[in-house]
């Protein structure tokens, strides 16, 4: 049998990968790493490829349909780092692939309805046998043919609705295959140069033969310019029709040479570069820890540190230094960042010490201009990235360090769609398949990280104290009864709030301590940061008279009240809906407004303090291009008083200006039933504590609280971060969470509710079969059992970490139990949804 030459090539969303053969036109073009338009199923998909290889009996393999790259869009190394991915976090390979590129850049076949009807015939469909409704429907789909989703967005409509089948068998629209161009391509430059003829009679001949003074003035200009060349665009850029001309005419006559380059559509000074001064000098600290790290980078060992250190204790600076050395060693550095982390100022640093060799990635980005950057970084332009969790997937080759700063922060895990990934974890991956070596940066290090450091495998490096010899602030925690009992677990609270009884009253959001303070600091023309984990006006409205409180219908959780627009939203599916004048229930007009968001706490701050300034910075206020920069900039400026907003205001900002700072209401983190909760609670506070009072005054931190005795709150107060990870170590030991065990949750998705603990049922009896060795908690209902009106249960499956210490077992036995739960079809509406090492287990 004759062998030919074929392609592995894995897609997004299907495991495993598939053969296809090689046109012989593209037979010296297909490599490893390239995107490929294939036939699969009945659709054309973009694949990649991640195999040449000659193959046996080609018959039943179908073609490559094109080749969509002349280079590959991965390297070698690339492909193996995110294979790694697909194994560890049990997710097809081709997601992952898809997932480190650039969005927008792909051909993907979809499905849409489309009008199939002529144009013309729209108007004389008959009213009687089509709806108004219809007949929109079909106006809409004329103009342009929509997805199913879109559908559901635009009209409520899902495949099963009878106007889309009734349309469908009436034969006026179809549910077609269409390829998409993608969104973003490379756009170009022209290049101008002088000719060689032009070149070479330029001092002598060549300006006697002009006979316009414009032609002759752009010569002289684009022979300014020699040897690089100027672009026409930037020659031209504000002239006039004669100057055009005169270009016209010069390239007519053969005088300039046009070549094409790729055009990056970024401009690093478009970030905002506001100037802070730079330190000269490192302090002793900080030398060592530069010093320690410099040298893994030169022995190209993947060691591993922890760099520990308060906010302001200059771990930054440590990191500019060892990128400095890593850069004179001809490597190259990636920095992670959480992305509430990427302001101007942050910017601003990393751009002085680097100039035009670093680039930066973050959402606000336009996918034009992150197309650009992954194509010029792949191209070795940029040798220092500083980005955000996807990042960590930066086509840098050469890597020698690599930096994750906050690296305690949940938002590195990706939370949907899969690959559900870690970027601190996957980080430590690439590092040492690069052989790099890896900083975790935080003044509240995560638990499993501290674990390692304890345990010896990664080096700690301490910053003790901050620069400048800055003091702590002061803090205190300030007795507050809200309405949730201190002794409730959240088990007793979620129970109330789900039988919807009456919260008890409340109390004033502000103490008279917090007030006293907030007036006094105002006073004194210094600034108040105000921290209330929760945005919106209200969470809830409740019945006065029968206690009913509005959910969203779509999701298990209550309509928070906006003050904007006087609507109440869904902060899950963003339903909205008008501020009812009665209550739906008993037609009582006593609705009150309950709990505590950031537009209420503005509101109540503007009541008190009618003279203070007061900005208030949410996911709803900072949201979009540049608006969270601008916020953070104006606050630096002084031009507000206090700042109002969720733990986005307490993360990775720099104030020289704030005296005082408070958390509204510390017991909510505090008491969710997640094993991180304690975690995140005193790591809020801590970060926050690292906000007040920086450099010459010595600031203040208050949090009120219901439970000012409560370990977690008095450990968090002595702003000892190394006696919480110690109790808390031993708490998770005892529990048997991580970093003592490996976790993999298993959610189960479907449009009812029984459907799902079935499913989690059979997959449980599946998964004891599978390895009896594994620890299995619930299934359970999820905390919110219905978002977007598709019901949640979960489970948890573990393993003691001593016993399985790469999680090879558990993701084994996972893997097995889900595909044999997917063989067997036995819940086919059900989705289930993986996640290894996951955040919060809820
Ligand atoms: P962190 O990242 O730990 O919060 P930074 O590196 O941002 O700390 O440093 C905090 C502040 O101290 C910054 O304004 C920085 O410019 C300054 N700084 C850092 N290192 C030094 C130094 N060696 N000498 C003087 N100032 C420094
Ligand atoms: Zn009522
Ligand atoms: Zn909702």
């Amino acid at each position: 049998m004759p062998s030919v030459l074929c392609a592995r090539v894995v897609v997004p969303a299907i495991d495993g990968a598939f053969s296809y053969r090689v046109k012989p036109a593209d037979r010296h073009r297909v490599q490893p790493g390239m995107r490929v338009l294939v036939p699969f199923a009945n659709r054309r998909l973009t694949g990649f490829v991640i195999e040449v290889e000659l193959a046996d009996d080609p018959l039943a393999t179908k073609p490559i349909e094109s080749v969509l790259d002349s280079l590959p869009v991965f390297s070698a190394e690339l492909l193996e780092f995110t294979r790694w991915i697909s194994d560890y976090y049990l997710c097809p390979w081709g997601d992952v692939l898809k997932a480190a590129l650039p969005a927008g850049i792909s051909l993907d076949e979809k499905r849409y309805y489309t009008y199939v009807g002529a144009p013309e015939a729209l108007e004389s469909l008959s009213a009687l046998q089509f709806s108004d409704a219809d007949r929109a429907l079909l106006a809409a789909l004329n103009t342009e043919p929509l997805t199913a989703e879109q559908l559901r967005r635009r009209f409520g409509l899902t495949s099963a609705s009878p106007e889309l089948k009734r349309l469908r068998a009436a034969g006026v629209i179809d549910l077609r295959p269409l390829l998409r161009p993608p969104l973003v391509r490379t756009k170009y430059d022209q290049v101008l140069t002088l000719s060689d003829p032009a070149r070479a009679a330029y001092a002598t001949s060549l300006f006697a033969s002009l006979r316009s003074v414009h032609q002759q003035q752009l010569l002289r200009e684009i022979h300014d310019y020699e040897p690089d060349g100027i672009t026409r665009a930037e020659l031209l850029r504000g002239e006039s029709a004669t100057r055009r001309a005169a270009l016209k005419r010069l390239l007519e006559l053969g005088h300039l040479h046009v070549r094409q380059e790729e055009h990056v559509r970024w401009d690093p000074r478009n970030e905002h570069v506001p100037h802070t001064a730079d330190p000269t000098q490192l302090t002793p600290a900080q030398l060592g820890a530069v010093s320690a790290i410099s040298e893994a980078v030169e022995a190209g060992s993947p060691r591993q540190f922890l760099l520990f250190g308060v906010t302001g204790s200059g771990k930054t600076q440590v990191y500019i230094e060892a990128i400095r050395r890593a850069l004179a060693l001809g490597r190259t550095a990636l920095v992670l960042l959480p992305e509430i982390a990427l302001t101007p100022f942050l910017w601003s640093r990393f751009y002085r010490a680097f100039g035009d060799r670093v680039a930066i990635q973050h959402s606000a980005q336009s996918p034009a201009v992150r197309y650009d950057l992954w194509r010029q970084i792949a191209a070795g332009r940029y040798p220092v990235v500083v980005g955000a969790r996807s990042a960590v997937f930066a086509p840098l080759a050469g890597i020698g360090l690599i930096v994750i700063d906050e690296e305690h922060e949940a938002s590195f895990k990706q939370m949907e769609p899969p690959p559900l990934y870690h970027a601190r974890d996957c980080a430590l991956m690439r590092a040492r398949l690069a052989q790099a070596a890896v900083v975790l940066g935080s003044a509240t290090p995560s638990m499993e990280s501290w674990y390692h450091a304890q345990a010896g495998r990664y080096r700690l490096l301490e910053l003790p104290e901050r620069v400048g010899g800055a003091v702590h602030p002061l803090t205190r925690a300030i007795p507050y009864q809200p309405a949730v009992a201190a002794d409730d677990s959240y088990e007793q609270y979620k129970e109330r709030r789900f039988k919807r009884q009456q919260p008890a009253p409340e109390a004033p959001i502000l103490s008279e301590e917090l007030r006293t303070r907030i007036a006094l600091t105002v006073a004194a023309h210094k600034q108040v940061m105000l921290l209330q984990n929760r945005r919106g006006h209200s969470p809830f409205l409740i019945c006065k008279s029968c206690g009913d409180i509005p959910m969203c219908p779509h999701c298990s959780v209550s309509l928070t009240f906006h003050r904007k627009g006087q609507v109440l939203r869904c902060h899950y599916c963003d339903q909205r809906e008008a501020v009812p004048a009665r209550c739906a229930k008993c037609g009582s007009d006593q609705l009150s407004r309950y709990g505590i968001g950031t537009q209420r706490l503005e509101d109540e701050l503007a009541t008190l303090f009618p003279a203070a300034r007061i900005l208030r910075m949410d996911s709803d206020t900072a949201s979009g291009a540049g608006k969270h920069a601008k916020m953070v900039s104006a606050f630096a400026a002084h031009e507000y008083d206090i700042l109002v907003g969720t733990q986005m205001i307490a993360k990775g900002l720099d104030f020289a200006g704030v005296d005082l700072a408070a958390v509204v209401r510390a017991d909510a983190e505090l008491f969710f039933p997640d094993f991180r909760s304690t975690e995140r609670a005193a790591s809020l506070i801590l970060q926050l504590a690292g906000r007040a009072g920086r450099r010459d005054v010595r600031g203040e931190v208050l949090v009120q609280t219901a439970v000012p005795d409560h370990p977690v709150i008095q450990t968090a107060l002595r702003q000892n971060w190394r006696e919480f990870a110690e109790a808390e170590l031993a708490t998770r030991d005892r529990s048997n969470f991580p970093p003592y065990s490996r976790l993999i949750l298993i959610r189960a998705v479907a449009r009812e509710e029984s459907p799902c603990a079935r499913a989690l049922l059979k997959l449980r009896t599946l998964l004891k079969k599978a390895d009896p060795f594994v620890d299995i908690l619930g299934p359970a209902p999820a905390i919110v059992l219905k978002i977007e009106d598709r019901y949640r249960y979960t489970m948890l499956a573990r393993v003691r970490r001593e016993a399985d210490s790469a999680g090879q077992r558990l993701r084994q036995a996972v893997r097995r139990a889900v595909d044999s739960f997917r063989k067997e079809k036995a819940e086919p509406g059900v989705k289930l949804e993986i996640d290894v090492d996951p955040q919060s287990i809820n």
